[in-house]
């Protein structure tokens, strides 16, 4: 296998963090080019030091001279701003883009590398979910594979392969239902910013892990699998099943379902999509073998919209497309970043996203500088629900 050359954007982010892991793990078969962080500028000088990248960005800063020493002290051309990110993605020695950071900052780096030609490792939800029309677009005009890095779309991807995508009859993509699986909505009133970042099974990052409590993130991931495999939304169901163990199925137009299994580790999906699909050998995570017989019971359950508004939230703004999606994004980013600072209880969220849904008209997506304008806009009403419950 020839060398794989890899731009990180997001390289201090939990998904940047494991990657460079795997970069680690299979040494020689990766050469990571370039590497772009937000604001951790002394781990992305670490990160930089130890893999010699030819490009490194820092978003968080907007001049060089805001920068630390130790990055300006590499032998890297060293850039600054969110506005260079589109430089790095399009970077010619890279031979795929690993977008892994969250939030829209990274939609434009996605179309830029996409534009480019580039092979883009897709972990940012809102590329696909806002600009998805956009970015599909883009690549099928310049033959850009878009890889899933999300443990949910890479089993289906698992599952398709070999597979003619007419024969798809629905996708089922698989939730742990979070922290509160099990709780009333009484209960969610009340609970904590701690309980709501105790997932039961996986470790992800603070945005991630609230959309997980809210089932938010079943639904971007629904929206998001809509656009990577071309199938309509209300083909698209989920069910939960607590375990994570069964990451996502098929059902074909015969009947037949294939689903992929595994212990929850993110680093498998990251290698699979850094490399297009070709597997290599990997350590094995729980540091024991994986064993049915000895897991005895797997369960499924329906995912309860009622208990869990931000699901049908989701489905409702995806089936409205355009850039209703825009909306619910901006409104669920501000909602759970106010979460986090303790300003809003956990059940407003939803009923943030649901007033900026409600304000907004949705019409079709034309460019980037409209939805990032929807953006804005969606950013203000949803702060201003926030004060209102505040009240
Ligand atoms: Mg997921």
């Amino acid at each position: 296998m020839k060398q794989i050359r890899i731009a990180i954007i997001g390289s201090t982010g939990s998904i940047g963090r494991q990657a460079l892991d795997v970069v680690r793990e299979q040494g020689e078969r990766f050469r990571v080019v370039a590497l772009a962080a937000g604001r951790s500028a002394e781990l992305l000088a670490e990160q930089a030091a130890e893999m010699r990248p030819d490009m490194v960005c820092l978003t968080g800063a907007s001049a060089i001279q805001d920068t630390p020493d130790s990055l300006r002290r590499g032998d890297w051309d060293l850039l600054c701003g969110e506005a260079e990110l589109e430089t790095l993605a399009a970077l010619p020695q890279a031979d795929v883009v690993l977008v892994a950071t969250s939030g829209r900052v990274a939609m434009p780096a996605t179309l830029a590398a996409v534009t480019a030609g580039k092979d883009v490792a897709l972990a940012n939800k809102e590329s696909l979910v806002i600009a998805g029309d956009l970015v599909t677009r883009a690549a099928k005009r310049t033959g850009a594979r878009l890889l899933p890095v999300d443990s949910e779309h890479s089993a289906i991807w698992q599952c398709l392969l070999g597979e003619d995508a007419s024969t798809i009859r629905r996708l089922i993509l698989t939730a742990s239902g979070g922290p509160f699986r099990k709780r009333t909505i009484d209960e969610m009133a009340a609970v904590t910013v701690e309980d709501a970042l105790a997932h039961p099974t996986w470790r992800m990052g603070p945005k991630i892990t609230i959309d997980s409590a809210t089932l938010m993130n079943k639904g971007l991931e629904a929206i998001e699998a809509h656009w990577l495999f071309d199938v309509p939304l209300d083909r698209v169901d989920v069910v939960v099943h607590p375990e994570s163990i069964v990451h996502s199925l098929v059902e074909f137009i015969d009947g037949s379902l294939k689903a992929q299994l595994g212990w929850p580790d993110m680093k498998l999906p990251i290698q699979l999509a850094l490399t297009a699909g070709a597997r290599l050998p990997r350590p094995d995570p729980e540091k024991r073998p994986f064993d049915l017989a000895t897991m005895g019971r797997l369960h499924f359950e329906p995912a309860d919209l009622d208990r869990f508004p931000c699901l049908r939230l989701a489905i409702e703004a995806g089936m409205e497309g355009g850039t209703a999606p825009a909306v619910l994004c901006a409104a669920d980013e501000v909602a759970v970043e106010r979460f986090l600072r303790g300003e809003i209880r956990f059940m407003d969220i939803p009923r943030v996203v649901d007033a900026a849904l409600e304000a907004h008209v949705p019409s079709r997506v034309e460019s980037l500088e409209q939805l990032l304008a929807v953006d804005a806009e969606a950013r203000q009403t949803a702060a201003l629900a926030c004060d209102r419950t505040i009240k």
